[in-house]
């Protein structure tokens, strides 16, 4: 049964569409009085269940279907998890978007490759600003993150308030941007706050997640011990890290080239928001292998192990400008995140080989996470004191750890969230009260198709078991024109399978000779279909896709 929002319309419901099943993807959704408001649009990565797809965004028909009241899209910050769907599904939305400058002049570089057709219209807000959006009164409240200009946003609205966080975390030093507006969270902590829709990443993390600074003092110090090329990955949105290793290599006498689109992109949009000075000079990546070994350092993507990535080309030996050496040292300034190990560690092993010198966190402290540690969450609850906690920006065990930590910080009520939860924010009825639809859908090459439907269905089944393909001439009587065709890519292989090729086709053969003349050519290919499923099943215990044509003379 499909819920009923109107008898709630002076309630506060939050509805979270993506990032309350997973670390990515974030997409939520607040609504009161028949308005909604969304915070976030982000993507997601693909695992090995949808194959030859690496990005997903959430299903948002939901959404869709009421458009016309969606107000508007606040975006906390330019992390891909966080506003990454938005060329991929404003088309659908059309509504206003509104961020702080450097998020904007992210974005407008992304939207810039939508290709032709509708833009979104963009409302820059100062960092820490304001503005009304229909039922929603919005303040914007600077946090620390791995990236500039990261916003909790306060939502004000006749049934309270909302804290919702973003991704953050306390650093005194962050290098880029401000410290955490402490004072700005104060002043809703007096008890204002309903709920705190909260961070929950690093909940398994004890202490504190480590400062910014002190990474760039061991960061300078291991840059300036590296006697030959220096090769640094880090996260491309990282701009802190990335003013650091920038810093590190003029201190050291470096020339710096970037390799990496998003690096490019993170870069441009740090000038064009005043982050990242115009004097600061890059040596094209065409060139960096003519300058000594001693003097260049390059700054690339890949510390995922991204099959795309420059660092992965690099270590192919595909990469078209740049070859390492035996003797350069890559420096992973990163961290795996859970899921990437395996094409990590094969990234590793091709630079092995090459008899690179592989330097990462766990020899020396060069990286830091972007979210809370457990200390932190506390501080964060201590400061906001919120009447519910609803954690999200994590899967069920995350969630879960994180509610029963703020319930031990002494928060009354706590709402474990996941996609597609209505969840009604009122005091003492905090609760999960019905769902909506819910899901992911794939980004395959140019086109968005439903990560359960059929296509992604076969592919999986193409992938693990393979295909027969048969084809048939036959004229208008059922009689057999030709000798049947049958080819099995990925099952069996032509030369050393001849003899059970020989042998379906000869099967396949004596039942078309038998076959009644009136049978439809829907009957035929199910009795073939049958006949090869039990063949296959007996010689090769295996359940291939059976794809049959039939073509009438
Ligand atoms: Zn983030
Ligand atoms: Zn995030």
């Amino acid at each position: 049964m499909t819920f009923d929002f109107s008898k709630y319309e002076d309630e506060l419901l939050f509805v979270p569409l993506g990032g309350s099943n997973e670390i990515g993807m974030n997409l939520n959704l607040y609504t009161i009085g028949g308005k909604w408001l969304m915070v976030d649009c982000g993507i997601g990565f693909a695992n090995d269940y949808l194959p030859g797809v690496e990005v997903v965004v959430p299903d948002i028909s939901f959404i869709v279907e009421r458009k016309d009241d969606l107000l508007g899209l606040v975006l906390t910050h330019a992390h891909e998890d966080h506003l990454g769907a938005v060329p991929y599904l404003w088309r659908e939305l059309e509504c206003p978007i509104y961020a702080t400058p450097f998020t904007t002049s992210f974005l407008k570089h992304k939207i810039s490759e939508m290709g032709p057709g509708k833009k979104p219209k963009l409302h820059e807000l100062p960092t820490g600003g304001s503005v009304k959006i229909g039922p929603f009164g919005i303040d914007l409240i600077d946090l620390t993150h791995s990236i500039p200009e990261m916003q909790a946003v306060a939502i004000t609205t006749s049934a309270g308030v909302v804290m919702h966080t973003g991704d953050w975390k306390f650093d005194a030093k962050p290098l880029i941007g401000p410290v955490s507006d402490y004072d700005g969270l104060k002043k809703y902590g007096n008890g204002n706050v309903l709920a705190m829709v909260c961070d929950s990443t690093n909940v398994f993390v004890e202490g504190e997640s480590g400062s910014e600074g002190e990474v760039q003092i061991h960061l300078s110090k291991v840059i300036s011990e590296c006697t030959q090329r220096v090769v640094v990955t880090t996260f491309a949105s990282n701009l802190a890290r990335v003013a650091t290793v920038i810093k590190a290599a003029h201190d050291a006498g470096r020339m710096v080239c970037l390799a990496g689109r998003s690096l490019h992109r993170v870069v441009a949009a740090a000038r064009e928001s005043g982050y990242l000075s115009n004097e600061v000079e890059f040596i094209d990546e065409r060139d960096i292998m003519n300058i000594p070994r001693p003097d260049a350092l390059i700054l690339c993507t890949g510390c995922q192990g991204e099959p795309r990535a420059a660092l992965t080309r690099m270590a192919k030996g595909e990469h078209p400008n740049i070859k390492l050496t035996p003797g350069d040292a890559v420096i992973f300034s990163s961290r795996k995140i859970p899921g990437n190990e395996m094409k990590i560690n094969w990234t590793l092993n091709k630079l092995v080989e090459r008899r690179v010198e592989i330097i990462s966190e766990k020899e020396h402290f060069i990286h830091v996470s972007g979210h809370p540690a457990r200390d932190e969450l506390k501080r964060m609850y201590e400061l906001v004191r919120p009447r519910i906690a609803v954690p999200t920006h994590g899967e069920a065990r995350h969630l879960h750890e994180h509610a029963k930590l703020a319930r031990s910080l002494g928060v009354k009520e706590t709402v474990e969230a996941h996609n597609g939860a209505i969840i009604w924010l009122a005091e003492g009825e905090a609760s999960v009260i019905g769902k909506v639809k819910s899901g992911y859908m794939a980004i395959d090459g140019l086109s968005l198709i439903p990560s359960d439907g059929d296509i992604l269905r076969t592919r999986r089944k193409l992938r693990d078991d393979g295909a027969l393909f048969v084809s048939v001439v036959l004229d208008n009587k059922g009689g057999l024109q030709h000798p049947v065709q049958l080819s099995a890519p990925g099952v069996l292989d032509v030369k050393e399978d001849a003899e059970l090729i020989e042998e379906c086709i000869a099967e396949l053969t004596h039942l078309l000779e038998h076959v009644k003349p009136r049978s439809s050519d829907e009957q035929i290919k199910e009795s073939l279909r049958l006949c090869l499923r039990k063949l296959f099943k007996k010689e090769l215990d295996k359940k291939p896709v059976i794809e049959v044509q039939i073509a009438r003379v």
